[in-house]
């Protein structure tokens, strides 16, 4: 009997999240007759529901239309801030904090130094205190917040509780426990580059699977396949920036030569010259001659890394990190020089830029809790 009582709550709730994730895939929202029309249900199952939903301030009506047939009938949406998450990009001397709302929308961001320290419950008790003061300066409303996502550079274990390999910051434990135990909120770590990729993923319907290439200082990435990111054996799926696009060529961070990183890094193009990424792209535009020169080459090296990228995976890459705000005009052309070296795709229009230049990080780490939220609610 018990049994049974659960079989129909568990059936009353798969009908209401299928109502909502319907409501959640249009953001114009529908009216009730398309909601049960859509879905085959029946009217009242239909109005019960959205009763519920809307007592639960997660479903809101937006005004009632008028049209020359008379009085249209209103049109229901998600409230898209009934919930946030927030999501933090964890630097040796920074946090970066987001909250986002249920669409992935950033509804407020801070960038907050801290002390440097390699003590992980260390980092979690400043990083508490930085949270608290990032609630209360935004107004963020607590009860409404899912969980804290803390992305980290570094590689972490299966289970994502220990940080295996941090290169640019150095911890003296890899357990994350110490860390997690600070923050009074559901806390989830991940890598900061698949965080990007999952942000990229999410924001994307025309692809299932996607190789993300950050090109920042360092040029790092992601293969997420349908959301899933696709860690490897040793945690270094992804490692773009280390693929050799010129043997024997420019030298790496990595002690060897050749490497996408060594010729795709904003440093190439911004601290190598002492000049701004800004500056760079101002001169090019100018015409600056040397800048062309450099320029040229940069993308063609960035082509060969993106050419190899695709033939192994086969799948679309997406351009992210800070530098892929100043791409969109070079795109012809970084698709050309990609595709004369593929014999399978002569317009590599495979390749994309980002939806999210800027904090695709926190707001990728934000995202499990938001993702968990639709599923479970
Ligand atoms: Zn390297």
């Amino acid at each position: 009997m018990e049994k049974l009582q659960q079989t129909a709550t568990e059936r009353r709730r798969l009908t209401r999240n299928r109502i909502y994730r319907y409501l959640y895939e249009a953001p114009e929202g529908h009216s009730k007759q398309e909601i049960a029309d859509h879905l085959a249900l029946s009217l009242p199952t239909v109005h019960q529901n959205l009763s519920e939903l809307m007592q639960a301030d997660l479903v809101r009506a937006d005004g009632v239309q008028e049209s020359t047939g008379g009085r249209r009938a209103a049109r229901l949406c998600v409230a898209e801030n009934a919930r946030f998450a927030v999501g933090v990009s964890v630097s040796a001397q920074h946090f970066r904090i987001l909250a986002a709302n249920l669409r992935l929308e950033e509804i407020a961001y801070r960038k907050d130094a801290h002390e440097p320290t390699t003590d992980p419950a260390a980092l979690g008790v400043q990083l508490a205190a930085a949270l608290e003061r990032f609630l209360t300066d935004f107004g963020l409303n607590r009860e409404k917040l899912l969980g804290v996502g803390i992305a980290l550079p570094g590689v972490l274990n299966a289970a994502r509780d220990r940080l295996l390999t941090a290169p640019t910051l150095p911890l003296d434990s890899p357990d994350l426990q110490p860390l997690a135990q600070a923050i009074p909120y559901p806390t989830v770590f991940r890598n900061d580059a698949a965080s990007g990729g999952y942000a990229e993923w999410f924001a994307r319907t025309d692809a299932d699977s996607i190789a993300y290439l950050s090109l920042e200082d360092g040029v790092g990435g992601a293969v997420l396949l349908d959301g899933t990111p696709y860690t490897g054996a040793n945690g270094r799926s992804g490692e773009f920036g280390h693929i050799c696009v010129q043997p024997g060529g420019l030298p790496c961070r990595c002690g060897r030569q050749g490497c996408l990183e060594a010729y795709c890094s904003s440093a190439r193009i911004s601290t190598d010259l002492g000049i701004t990424v800004e500056q760079f792209f101002a001169g090019l535009e100018a015409g600056n001659l040397a800048y062309r020169t450099l320029w040229a080459d940069y993308l063609q090296h960035l082509a060969v890394g993106i050419a190899s990228i695709r033939m192994v995976l086969d799948c679309t890459v997406v351009l992210g990190g800070y530098l892929a705000q100043y791409l969109a005009p070079h795109l012809p052309e970084l698709r050309r020089l990609a595709a004369a070296r593929d014999p399978f795709d002569d317009t590599a229009d495979y390749i994309r830029l980002c939806h999210y230049p800027k904090h695709a990080v926190p707001l990728g780490v934000a995202l499990p809790f938001i993702q968990t939220f639709l599923a479970e609610l």
